[in-house]
């Protein structure tokens, strides 16, 4: 069975304030994108990766997967205007007969491979996908345009979802192919938009998504 991970680096780094895209902003000693590499390159379930590097970047990330040693980098695409077209655009690298597709932000840098165990041990089970989620501390509603509260969710329903996300290689192949990649935030909502049965599996507190400066500072602490 062979795991092909998708990893979608191709943002800007606008909401970091920064000269250079996100995944090239330094996390320590490295361009935030090296630690997603490393980690899914020594993962004993990832078999090849796909980079969807920023506009402009593909020689760079190129450069940094082989400075890193990481052989399982099998491509580097140029990435899309929208997460989704970045991931369809590396999915097109992904060979028909891979089984699974692995799709992973590398503004979330710290995945580990127990998290990787659980998304892949749900399609094991039978599920079309499976991602991380946690908890929620907060309470949510919904609001109108003018800030009433439309309604409160209760909490003990709700995830906040995380990546890697886990997909049964045709199944995501589908659901991109059918839906409108521009506009989903997640691989998992297309597939879900065609009935796929997903999974959501006990996410990591360390799966932190780098948004602002702030972001890397505390993630930088955790390394
Ligand atoms: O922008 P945001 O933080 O939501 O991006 C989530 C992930 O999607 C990041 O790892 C980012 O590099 C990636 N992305 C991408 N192509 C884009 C926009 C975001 O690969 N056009």
């Amino acid at each position: 069975m062979s795991v092909w991970a998708v990893l979608a680096a191709a943002g800007s780094g606008d909401r970091l304030g920064s000269d250079r895209p996100k995944a090239f902003a330094r996390l320590g000693d490295e361009p935030l994108l090296a630690q997603s590499l490393k980690r899914l390159d020594d993962s004993d379930w990832v078999d090849f990766i796909v980079v969807a590097a920023p506009p402009g970047w593909e020689e760079p990330a190129i450069l940094l997967a082989e400075e890193l040693g990481c052989s399982k980098v099998s491509a580097c695409v140029t990435g899309g205007v929208t997460r989704g077209e970045s991931v369809a655009k590396a999915l097109a690298e992904v060979p028909e007969d891979a089984a699974v597709v692995l799709v992973h932000d590398a503004a979330r840098p710290l995945v580990s491979d127990e998290v990787i165990e659980r998304v892949l041990t749900a399609l094991n089970e039978g599920w079309d996908g499976a991602l991380p989620g946690l908890r929620l501390a907060d309470t949510i509603k919904r609001v109108d345009d003018e800030g009433r509260i439309v309604e409160t969710l209760n909490r003990d329903e709700l995830r906040a979802v995380q990546t890697p996300q886990a997909f049964v290689a045709s199944v995501l192949r589908d659901a991109y192919a059918e839906g409108d990649a521009a506009v989903a935030t997640d691989c998992s909502s297309l597939v879900e938009a065609r009935g796929g049965r997903i999974k959501v599996v006990e996410g990591d507190p360390k799966l932190i998504k780098i948004t602002d400066a702030a972001d890397l500072g505390r993630i930088a602490a955790l390394l």
